[in-house]
């Protein structure tokens, strides 16, 4: 069951398959109606994202974003929903993330030529292409030399965070990045949850990161189980924060991939979003269509 929206995705401009022209098409065709692009700390993707939504009429497009963030142990990332994707300061940021991307991925590669799986440093930047590089594009390298049957494999025998090839890169704190994301007029969501539930992490988090101005967090995403999403819904609300979610396509398959819009998000949820970021003002940086 589709639905109507899908506020989690990537492009070619991180580690996703297809380029935002490719998703927002696909997206269309899937029934998605209100979509946010939001590649891993890089916002340049969407121009190409926007002119492709100005095909569709009835198709809403809201500039986001993922950043990770630095929390020991764990993968805490954030979404922005719309940012203002001009800004000078936020670019300039985003470019010295860009930078510290680039010398950590080429560290990684050097790890595993000393693990004895060689890959080079130009099949990587061929697969990360003019966006941030990342973990999937050094793994699709693994996968392409033979070193590894998958992507998934790839994470599980090196590149994960307690991997043999894992290597840091720099991060901001949650708040910092909370703090980031509001400074160009952005909503910020907590991303995919379940790791830090596991860990017995995320009820100490959702206390922080509330008082840095969190606005929502991801309830309904990918192969989230109905139980989980209850959890993660009751959670939502005790928090007040905004039950929201996506596929976090990337095109990249396996079996936890979900296709854009093939989440059980309600349009409810949504409206919340869109209402708020029309009392900030910041709907206008979003392509805003008449739902249904
Ligand atoms: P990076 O941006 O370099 O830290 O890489 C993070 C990305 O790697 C995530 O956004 C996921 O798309 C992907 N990823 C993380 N863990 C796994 C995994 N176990 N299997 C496949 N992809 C993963
Ligand atoms: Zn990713
Ligand atoms: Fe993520
Ligand atoms: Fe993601």
């Amino acid at each position: 069951m589709g639905s109507l929206a899908d506020l989690h995705s990537h492009s070619t401009f991180s580690d996703g398959r297809l380029t935002p022209a490719q998703l927002v098409d696909l997206a269309y065709r899937n029934g998605v109606r209100v979509l946010s692009l939001t590649d891993h700390d890089i916002v340049d993707g969407l121009p190409q994202a926007f002119e492709a939504a100005g095909r569709y009429p009835d198709f809403t497009l809201i500039p986001g974003i993922e950043m990770s963030t630095d929390v020991p142990g764990n993968e805490v990332h954030i979404l922005g929903h719309f940012i203002d994707r001009h800004d000078e300061a936020f670019l300039v940021r985003l470019r010295q993330l860009q930078e510290s991307r680039l010398g950590r991925a080429r560290a990684m590669v050097q790890k595993l030529a000393a693990l004895g799986k060689p890959i080079t440093w130009e099949r990587v930047q061929t697969f990360a292409g003019e966006g941030s590089v990342g973990r999937p594009h050094i793994a699709l390298a693994l996968v392409e030399a033979g070193h590894v049957a998958s992507v998934n494999e790839a994470f599980d025998l090196y590149l994960s965070r307690n991997g043999p090839a894992y290597v840091e890169r720099d991060r901001l704190s949650p708040e910092q990045v909370i703090d980031l994301l509001l400074s160009v007029g952005g909503l910020a969501t907590l991303a995919h949850p379940r790791e830090l539930f596991a860990s017995g992490n995320l009820e100490g988090l959702l206390t922080a990161l509330k008082r840095s101005g969190l606005t929502g967090m991801e309830v309904y995403y990918q192969d989230y189980l109905p139980d989980e999403i209850e959890v993660f819904r009751s959670l939502a609300t005790r928090f007040e924060l905004i039950p929201l979610g996506g596929s976090d396509y990337h095109g990249l398959g396996g079996p936890q991939q979900r296709e854009p819009g093939d989440i059980p998000l309600p349009m409810e949820p949504v409206e919340e979003l869109l209402a708020l970021a029309r009392q900030r003002g910041a709907l206008e940086r979003a392509r805003i269509a008449h739902v249904r």
